[in-house]
């Protein structure tokens, strides 16, 4: 069995591997050759909360699961709240392969999945990239989404403005102009819009979105999470990692509740990398990513990270 911990992530696993990780595991969900288990999510006490997301790739050879959760008392001990390991199994014999630090791999396959909405979504002359939100996600966030189009200009929004400086830091280190902006100036200039906050209502109202705009909501993974009003998915192509996911625990969860959007009017961001669907049909149309965040997403990039690790040497192997 491989260990490869926490620290060697950040010299192993990088934005285009992640990409192509994810690429291909939206790819085969929508083959129907991987499927995710359902999520388990349990809150502990004192804002603790634990979860495993899981799944199987049948073709890909990919069995594992991501166990982690939110511990908010760990800024007292000097380590993330955010904690998650993956651990893969052998498909046949339900043998552990490997295990591996979640942590940062997350952050790199969340913003692989709205790097990947707007390669395949996203008008092809955007030129200014909107973000709603500054916090850990955010900056991973901005560097995978500037790979896809030249942008000119990232412009934000955060709810807690003297967040907003993380923004700020990283335009100008992606050698892009930052300006903090108003929801409507937001809305009026940016032609992709990433969300990616812990919102529990409506930010972007639908009349802050002008046609042709693509927005990839990402920071809705819970029941009860909201970052752009219902109507606005009503007007939007819609699509997402999972559909079963966005209608329980995605951004879709309001909308379709409130029956402004069916579940059949959802597509899967893996048909559109696979051909089979055309994705934006005009460069009129408002389209939208509801990334919620599958199991697959963690064991693919965790696999990935495995790979390069026994590669470079840096994997260690243990008698299990
Ligand atoms: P963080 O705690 O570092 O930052 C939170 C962000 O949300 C900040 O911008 C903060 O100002 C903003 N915020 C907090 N409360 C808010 C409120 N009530 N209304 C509006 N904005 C609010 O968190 P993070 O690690 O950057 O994660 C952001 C969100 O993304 C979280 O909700 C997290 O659960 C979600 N997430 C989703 C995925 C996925 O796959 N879809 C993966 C990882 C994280």
């Amino acid at each position: 069995m491989w260990v490869v911990p926490e620290s060697a992530i950040s010299g192993l696993v990088d934005e285009q591997s992640a990409f192509e990780a994810i690429e291909g595991c939206f790819a085969a969900m929508a083959r129907r050759d991987a499927y995710n288990f359902p999520v388990v999510r349990e809150a502990l006490g004192e804002g603790r909360q634990y979860g495993f997301k899981s799944g199987l790739d049948r073709v890909g050879g990919i069995l594992g699961v991501k166990a982690g959760g939110y511990f908010p008392g760990n800024a007292a001990r000097a380590i993330p709240n955010h904690q998650s390991t993956v651990y893969l199994f052998d498909p046949e014999s339900g043998k552990p392969t490997a295990m591996v630090g979640g942590n940062l791999l997350t952050a790199l396959r969340t913003a692989a999945a709205s790097s990947l909405s707007i390669k395949y979504l996203a008008r092809a002359d955007a030129k200014v990239l909107g973000m709603v939100g500054a916090g850990h996600q955010s900056t991973f966030q901005m560097r995978a989404a500037v790979r896809q189009r030249q942008f000119e200009k990232v412009i934000g929004w955060n709810l807690h403005p003297e967040m907003l400086t993380r923004l700020e830091d990283t335009a100008t280190e992606l050698g892009l102009p930052f300006e903090a902006v108003e929801l409507d100036q937001l809305g009026a200039e940016a032609d992709v819009i990433i969300t990616i906050t812990s919102s529990f209502e409506p930010i972007i109202e639908d009349r802050h979105i002008r046609p042709g705009t693509h927005l990839a909501c990402m920071g809705t993974d819970t029941k009860g999470k909201q970052e752009v009003a219902s109507d606005l998915l009503a007007r939007a192509a819609v699509f997402t990692d999972e559909v079963a996911q966005s209608i329980s625990i995605g951004e879709a969860q309001h909308a379709v509740a409130a029956g402004l959007l069916h579940e059949s009017a959802i597509r899967e961001l893996g048909a559109v990398i696979n051909g089979t669907h055309p994705g934006r049909s005009s460069a009129d149309e408002v389209t939208l990513f509801d990334g919620t965040g599958v199991g697959l997403q963690d064991l693919a990039v965790a696999s990935k990270a495995v790979e390069l690790a026994i590669a470079s040497g840096l994997a260690q192997e243990i008698d299990f």
